[in-house]
């Protein structure tokens, strides 16, 4: 799964596991740090999906099998209920 913030007038794309750490964090911006060649990469379709939600705190997204963006839930609404 994947998480969204603002970094430095950039976003920053987290991939997480089951660790207390991230997998992977990339800076994102008009390109994306990560190797990959699709333009635009996952983690830039993220940020837009982040940007049409309204830019929601602590929302996680992940890729479906047809490779598409979808929002899973929001991290601070399940620590508020
Ligand atoms: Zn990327």
């Amino acid at each position: 799964m994947y998480l969204v913030k603002r970094h430095k007038g950039m976003y920053e794309v987290s991939s997480w596991g089951d660790d207390r750490y991230p997998l992977a964090v990339y800076q994102v911006g008009t390109r994306c740090s990560c190797p990959s060649y699709r333009k635009p990469c996952k983690h830039q379709r993220m940020v837009s999906k982040h940007k049409s939600l309204g830019e929601p705190l602590g929302q996680v997204y992940d890729i479906t099998p047809a490779n598409r963006v979808v929002a899973l839930h929001s991290l601070l609404e399940s620590a508020n209920s």
